[in-house]
């Protein structure tokens, strides 16, 4: 098979690949220059609506529906539009080696192809609980969700398992927002999850206490503290029981699994720079080979605000580093320089009526403000991080645009903090005033 050869390839046709394309085409690129290689069978759409709308029992979202940029406000780009643009959309395709010395990528169906500028947008994969060989995890009706084909499996189980028993393993927002959709769904729904709240990697106790008592008074269980230890299912293999370390068993016609992700960086092992497991890029988001960028999930980038280098899972990341690297590769091009990138982590939510954003940094002391009362009807409520006597994050539960604006602010500029009481007293207020 003789190879192809584009000037630019992205490898992986997720988020970044999809806001990478639009920049490609505002900064200028020639027809037949750039080419997306993707795993996946469609367009790069907005990966968090899987666990949202693409699962409502009804009006759910449907691509083209939610192709990249709807998600951000800008405009849907269609498989149409990047024939348009000559950018080559190369789906159904996946890379199986990668050798960044020769300029090369091959397809499991034994394509070449050659690239003169790399960028590595793979995104991440699930990790199964088959990966640590737990007991009966390869039962039927025991999904993960990733990609659209997995929320695909997802609904046919819903369908076929109709007012049947879900349980969730996992209690981050993902186990969060798919007990919601599984419970809209009118299954019967229990979260299982080891730590002592959910979501413990960003929310407090206090931010969690309100969306265990909410999710309590949607009628889902949650049972904290243990873990699935193993699995029965029927003569069908599908599943059937889920077994937890404290000796309960659950029953279960649908298991769901969010037990976190793991960079996809296997094809590039020994050839690149790798830290803190992903692969390890500058403030343009090059890496240590020369012509090879990473962008999103797999990216390891220097966070200025913070001074240290981070990986960061969430999707205004994967848009935002997605079109530094291709303003870099246009700058270094013409030979100018670009800003380097000064990135304000943000990551937000939604499940059920309920809504939250958080900007900034989770670490220091924390201070709880408004009525974070579950039974309260649109509760409002939040939670200031400080570090130093300054605001270093803020998070906001069922805040207008304007009030989530306002808390990004306060992220940002780091104002200081009189006392922990006249923060908490002040709550919204103080952000407000910044
Ligand atoms: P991805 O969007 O995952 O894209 C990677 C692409 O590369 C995929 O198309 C994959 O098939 C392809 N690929 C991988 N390996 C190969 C290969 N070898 N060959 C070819 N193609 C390959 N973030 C938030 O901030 N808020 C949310 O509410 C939120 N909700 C989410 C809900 C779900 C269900 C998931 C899975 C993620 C969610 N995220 C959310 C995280 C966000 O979607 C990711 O951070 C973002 O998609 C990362 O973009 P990416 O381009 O790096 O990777």
């Amino acid at each position: 098979m003789a190879a192809k050869a584009f000037k630019h390839i992205i490898v992986g046709g997720g988020v970044s690949a999809g806001y990478a394309a639009r920049e490609f085409a505002k900064q200028g690129v020639k027809p037949g220059e750039l080419a997306i290689i993707s795993k996946e069978a469609v367009a790069p759409y907005e990966r968090p609506a899987l666990s949202k709308a693409y699962l409502f029992p009804e009006g759910a979202a449907r691509l083209p529906g939610f192709n990249v940029c709807v998600g951000s406000g800008g405009e849907r780009l269609l498989a149409e539009w990047y024939a348009e643009k000559g950018i080559s959309l190369i789906l159904s395709t996946e890379i199986v080696k990668a050798d960044l010395a020769s300029k090369a990528l091959i397809s499991a169906a034994g394509e070449t192809f050659n690239y003169q500028t790399l960028m590595i947008a793979t995104g991440s994969t699930v990790i199964r609980l088959t990966d640590f060989g737990v007991q009966g995890a390869d039962a039927k009706n025991i999904l993960y969700l990733r990609e659209v084909d997995d929320a695909d499996k997802l609904i046919e189980a819903i369908k076929a398992k109709k007012n049947g028993k879900a349980v969730v393993v996992g209690g981050g927002y993902i186990g969060l927002e798919l007990s919601a959709v599984l419970k809209l769904n009118n299954l019967d729904v229990t979260m299982v999850y080891p730590e002592p709240w959910c979501m413990p990697r960003l929310f407090t106790s206090g931010i969690a206490a309100f969306y265990e008592g909410y999710y309590a008074n949607k009628g889902i269980q949650i049972i904290k503290g243990t873990v699935a230890v193993g699995f029965n299912s029927n003569a069908d293999g599908e599943v059937k029981e889920v077994k937890l370390k404290d000796g309960r068993v659950l029953e279960a016609d649908i298991v769901v699994v969010g037990v976190g992700g793991r960079p996809l960086t296997t094809l590039f092992k020994g050839q690149v720079e790798e830290e803190k497991g992903g692969i390890k890029t500058d403030g343009f988001f090059k890496t240590s080979v020369p012509d090879v960028y990473a962008v999103g999930d797999v990216a390891t980038f220097p966070l200025k605000l913070y001074n240290e280098l981070r990986r960061v899972e969430h999707v205004d990341h994967s848009r935002k580093s997605a079109e530094q690297a291709v303003k870099a590769i246009f700058a270094s091009e013409e030979g100018k320089s670009t800003e380097e990138y000064d990135y304000l982590p943000f990551f937000y939510s939604r499940a059920f009526d309920l809504s939250w954003q958080f900007y900034g940094d989770n670490v220091g002391d924390t201070v709880l403000f408004g009525d974070n009362n579950p039974t309260t009807p649109k509760a409002k409520f939040g939670s200031f991080w400080i570090k130093d006597g300054k605001v270093v994050g803020a998070f906001l539960e069922g805040g207008t645009p304007e009030e989530n604006k306002a808390i990004a602010k306060v992220a940002k500029v780091q104002p200081p903090a009189e006392s922990l009481e006249q923060l908490a007293k002040e709550g919204l207020a103080f952000a407000s005033k910044i």
